[in-house]
């Protein structure tokens, strides 16, 4: 990493609901955070978008000003709070492809026009349209104001992300990452980690242990080639534990290999995964010990 040209800054992404800002989120970082459970230890909750690349960081913000600090990067979230449109680096407003501006762009358009900031228009479905359609709706939106950029995507397919990397990196000023990578990419990570080998404890047993099971990363080492990773589920009887291990540890590897699988997808690598099976009496009953397993009592609501 080049520390005199690297860029880092702020990207606010604003745009009506279902115009795809989570989809395009997801896509960015190239990680799948789809979790379908909705159990206990979902990641609901997890960290706002930072993509980061040896070229520079993208913190991304959505609906700024609106944010609550309520994760476990809190101070991360609290300054995200305080910024507006005026404050970030670049403006990203998403649309969908088509040359309709209602009264909802309108309403944004106004608010555009006042800032200072750049903004770039991101069109997106264009997977929906045809390719010459395209040129209608940047046509109809360059009328309303002057973008810094235009950028056509289809965040469902990945196309055009990699300019709209781009296009925002022009905008940033130089500077140093303000996130250590591993503290932004790992911690998510860990979460959804913890959360698929939970689901699969679930699917398995769900009929003998009913949620009365929660699963903690104890180590996640990553190597060259491979991630080795070691977890514990917790359970709450000696019978339970009796259960996920199974007659030979038959079902204990069970859930590990679908784990693995489902790993190693998120991830992108290889991963050696290690399990062990305990007993944690009453732990329901504690919050410390709730908080401890990656729960928050407060926003399981
Ligand atoms: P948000 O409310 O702005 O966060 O929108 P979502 O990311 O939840 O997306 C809303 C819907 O639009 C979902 O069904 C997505 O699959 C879909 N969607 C998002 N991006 C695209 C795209 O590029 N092409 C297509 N065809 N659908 C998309
Ligand atoms: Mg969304």
């Amino acid at each position: 990493m080049d520390k005199e040209q690297y860029k880092a800054g702020f990207a606010a992404l604003i745009g009506r609901p279902n115009v795809g800002k989570s989809t395009l989120m997801n896509t960015l970082i190239g990680q799948k955070i789809a979790i379908t459970s909705n159990k206990p230890q979902t990641t609901r909750n997890r960290i706002q978008t930072v993509y980061t690349s040896g070229e520079g960081q993208i913190v991304f913000l959505d609906t700024p000003g609106i944010h609550k600090a309520k994760n476990k990067l809190g101070n991360y979230m609290v300054n995200v709070a305080e910024r507006t449109l005026s404050d970030v680096d670049v403006v990203l407003w998403l649309v969908e492809a088509s040359d309709y501006i209602g009264a909802g762009e309108q309403h944004i358009l106004e608010k555009l026009r006042k800032t200072k900031t750049p903004v770039i228009l991101v069109i997106n479905k264009i997977d929906t349209v045809k390719k010459e359609e395209i040129l209608l709706f940047i046509d109809a939106y360059r009328k309303q104001m002057d973008f810094a950029e235009i950028v056509p995507v289809s965040a469902l397919k990945g196309d055009g992300t990699e300019d709209l990397i781009a296009c925002i990196m022009k905008y940033l000023p130089y500077g140093e990452p303000f996130y250590d990578e591993d503290t932004v990419t790992d911690q998510p990570v860990r979460q959804i980690t913890a959360e698929l080998i939970r689901e699969k404890v679930l699917k398995c047993l769900e009929d003998e242990i009913p949620h009365g099971i929660a699963v903690t990363i104890e180590s996640m080492k990553y190597k060259k080639h491979i991630v080795d990773i070691e977890a514990t589920i917790c359970c709450e009887r000696d019978s339970h534990k009796g259960i996920v291990i199974g007659k030979q540890g038959q079902m204990l590897k069970k859930i590990g290999s679908m784990a693995r699988h489902d790993i190693e997808d998120l991830v992108g690598k290889q991963v050696n995964l290690k399990l062990w099976v305990k007993v944690k009496k009453d732990w329901r009953d504690s919050d410390f010990l709730l908080k401890n397993f990656g729960y928050n009592p407060k926003d399981s609501e």
